[in-house]
């Protein structure tokens, strides 16, 4: 199979040795051409007229069937089994026996290796075995593009124009050349005899490893669960059958680097029909193969440097590695990744295109290629042709007119048409944050989030290191108001310093001001960072999730203790200092008019108010936007916490997500909010639209709605605008 030859001649040549030796009638190689289709591309016992010529689709009859399972077929009885198709082009006789194997490359369908006979018999254990060899060799010399290119029938794999539909992360577009984060290993030589040479090589390679993860074991903290999970990791590195497995493949002729791949590719198809604990464990495994993929062919130990205008492209990425690479990427495209994971919080922050779970991209995409990433639909465009990369084009440029336009409401005071004025903050949580705060116009920062300085940290951050930070938000507001909410950890935010708890329901779990208020040390610790940092200044301060008036209380206690401490210890208080609450849960809304009398301010937390009113987890890509966020009940909610904020005075202001959606926005200020805290990127857009906007007419348009008994009101807002 190493032979220099041509595609098609090569393709012909094994059909004919697989035959020869396997003793069967036929043999055929069936490639994809493309993500849903076969074709029969070589053939030896079938009428050779039909390649090329026959197709078929992924599921259909029993070689459809083995590419869609990614697992073999043998049977001794091909017309009585499950999914049969009898196929009078190839001239096909009616074979009784089929043993047909996937050619496949880490997770990626590339083809079907098929070979039947006359006499009724099961295929052998070894037969099998040997022929999904053949299979992995296939794969490789198809990876490598040896049956493609010019002059053959099929194109060349990763040449194609590949769209990408996924979730939009974060809004905008860009064009940029993909930057793989974990590249793609190339085997250029699958097949070996020399046994004895490779599995030597094998075998230095995992003593490495293996010295490798002993090493990460020996330097892992005191953490006992993090031990726990390298520990799992390590039992992997050195399972004995794992080793075995592959120097069986060596010896049926892999060179050392196929091997590996091969039981990689068989352990990522298991990994499919996982449950979670397992899919864990098949990944530490998937993790330790690439290694040994990097040692033995010397491939990707090389970060690189940053080409220009690099869109990185990822299976999942966490937050401390996105602040790696920073802010000079163009886009960040995953195929995993959901919309509150830290990695898209970051990707926000810094307004850069986020498209996740775009499935395949990274078997799909290599480093270099061109991709256009549409964030506002969630799409990527992989080496996209000229009509796309046109039209395309004029996105840009309009996205570009509109940046105009919004750099020239910037420094517009925010009254609607109807003489509302609303006041629109910026949502914050990292100190590379705090130049948006300038150019995106915002009046102030509504909500930093405290949490990111310690997920990204190995240990608890100190006193004197947070308090210089706050400091330093300080001063790059200048007198604007900074409003800080206090440490919100549990559910989904797991510090990889705190033990982890084993919760059925995390979301509703030990989380934010719960675990505050139970183990009071960190909060109070960030209390009296918060006081330094302030100085005498002013500043405001809320507490996350508070669900009942005596959590608030209770919080509050805590800070009126750390006050007149900083006061024994001579330190200066704030020069005022308001205190408010997170309205994340619907409970609150209900709550003693005294909560809303003693709140200083409330803050809604739409995301997580939201996921509780629907019950729709924030994070399930399945349910998430089942939920209209115009839909009356939750506008309906909406006015009744502004009612009672009212009654008592206490000013309230919406800081999720949905504060940044011009349409939600505008909604929002016709129930009566007046103060929305957003992404800095969003104020733009959505001054623009508040401008312009009449809420009288727009509240009139809802309630209209509303009495006529609708569930959502945006068809009708929309119906509204576009008559506006
Ligand atoms: C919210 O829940 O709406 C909110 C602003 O907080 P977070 O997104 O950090 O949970
Ligand atoms: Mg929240």
């Amino acid at each position: 199979m190493a032979e220099a030859a041509a595609g098609q001649e090569r393709l012909d040549r094994i059909v004919e040795l697989v035959a020869t030796s396997m003793e069967t009638e036929v043999c055929s190689i069936y490639l994809h051409r493309d993500e849903q289709t076969l074709e029969l591309c070589a053939t030896r016992g079938l009428k050779a007229a039909s390649v090329h010529v026959t197709r078929m689709r992924v599921g259909e009859g029993l070689v459809g069937r083995v590419a869609r399972n990614r697992a073999p077929i043998n049977t001794a009885d091909a017309p009585s089994t499950k999914g049969f198709r009898y196929m009078p082009e190839t001239g096909e006789e009616v074979f009784s026996s089929f043993l047909g194997v996937p050619v496949q490359r880490l997770g990626e369908r590339l083809g079907v290796l098929v070979v039947q006979s006359k006499a009724a018999r099961e295929f052998s254990e070894d037969e099998v075995y040997a022929l999904e060899v053949v299979a992995m060799v296939l794969a490789e010399m198809t990876e490598l593009g040896a049956f493609t290119g010019e002059g053959e029938a099929l194109k060349p794999r990763h040449a194609q124009q590949v769209l990408f539909k996924g979730v939009m992360g974060q809004e905008g577009a860009a064009e940029g050349v993909v930057y793989l984060h974990d590249p793609r290993v190339v085997i250029t030589n699958p097949v070996s005899d020399d046994p004895e040479k490779e599995c030597a090589r094998l075998m230095e390679a995992v003593d490495k490893m293996r010295l490798s993860v002993d090493k990460m074991l020996s330097q892992a903290s005191g953490d006992r669960e993090q031990k726990e999970v390298i520990e799992a990791f390590r039992m992997f590195a050195y399972s004995r059958s794992w080793v075995r497995r592959m120097e069986e493949d060596i010896n049926a002729g892999l060179t050392a680097e196929a091997a590996v791949e091969k039981e990689q590719t068989a352990a990522r198809a298991r990994m499919r029909d996982a449950d979670p604990y397992l899919r864990e464990r098949l990944a530490d495994l998937d993790d330790l193969s690439n290694r040994l993929l990097r040692m033995l062919t010397g491939q990707g130990n090389d970060r690189g440097t940053l080409p220009e205008n690099a869109v990185l492209v990822a299976r999942n990425i966490g937050p401390g590695e996105l602040l790696e690479y920073g802010r000079t990427l163009k886009a960040v495209v995953l195929e995993e990744g959901s919309v509150g994971s830290h990695a898209a919080i970051v990707a926000r922050a810094w307004a850069m295109p986020l498209v996740l779970q775009a499935t395949g991209i990274t078997t799909e995409a290599l480093s270099g290629d061109t991709i256009l990433v549409d964030g506002d639909q969630g799409i990527a465009h992989l080496r996209p042709d000229d009509i796309v990369r046109s039209a395309f084009g004029e996105k840009l440029a309009m996205a570009e007119q509109a940046q105009q336009r919004y750099a020239s409401i910037r420094d517009t005071k925010c009254v609607t048409e109807d003489g509302q004025r609303i006041e629109l903050m910026m949502n914050a949580g990292l100190m590379a944050d705090l130049p948006s705060l300038p150019t995106s116009g915002a009046e102030g920062v509504g909500l930093f989030r405290t949490e990111l300085q310690f997920l990204t940290r190995n240990s608890v951050p100190r006193r004197g290191e947070l308090a210089g930070l706050y400091a330093r938000v300080l001063d790059a507001a200048q007198g604007l108001p900074v409003t800080f909410r206090t440490l919100d950890i549990g559910s989904d935010k797991v510090l990889p310093y705190m033990k982890a708890q084993d919760e059925p329901n995390p979301a509703l779990g030990w989380r934010a001001i719960r675990v505050g208020l139970d183990k009071p040390g960190v909060m109070r610790m960030q209390l009296q960072a918060l006081l330094r940092a302030a100085n005498g200044r002013s500043m405001n301060l809320m507490f996350p999730f508070i669900a009942q008036m005596e959590e608030f209380l209770e919080a509050r206690a805590h800070l009126t203790r750390e006050l007149h401490r900083e006061t024994s210890l001579g330190h200066a208080l704030p020069e005022t200092l308001k205190v408010g609450a997170m309205l994340e849960t619907p409970s609150l809304a209900f709550a003693p008019r005294r909560f809303f009398q003693e709140a200083d301010f409330i803050s809604i937390g739409g995301n997580d108010l939201k996921q509780f009113f629907f019950a729709a987890d924030r994070e399930n890509e399945r349910v998430r936007r089942r939920y209209d966020t115009l839909n009356v009940s939750f506008l309906s909610l909406i006015e009744k916490i502004v009612a009672r904020c009212t009654e008592t005075d206490t000013p309230v202001s919406f800081c999720g997500e949905d504060a940044g959606r011009p349409v939600e926005a505008l909604c929002f200020a016709a129930m009566g909010l007046r103060s929305l805290s957003m992404r800095p990127a969003s104020i733009g857009p959505v001054k623009n639209i508040l401008l312009k906007a009449d809420l009288g007419q727009v509240r009139s348009v809802i309630d209209e709605a509303r009495d006529a008994g609708e569930q959502s009101v945006r068809p009708a807002v929309m119906e509204y605008l576009r008559r506006r």
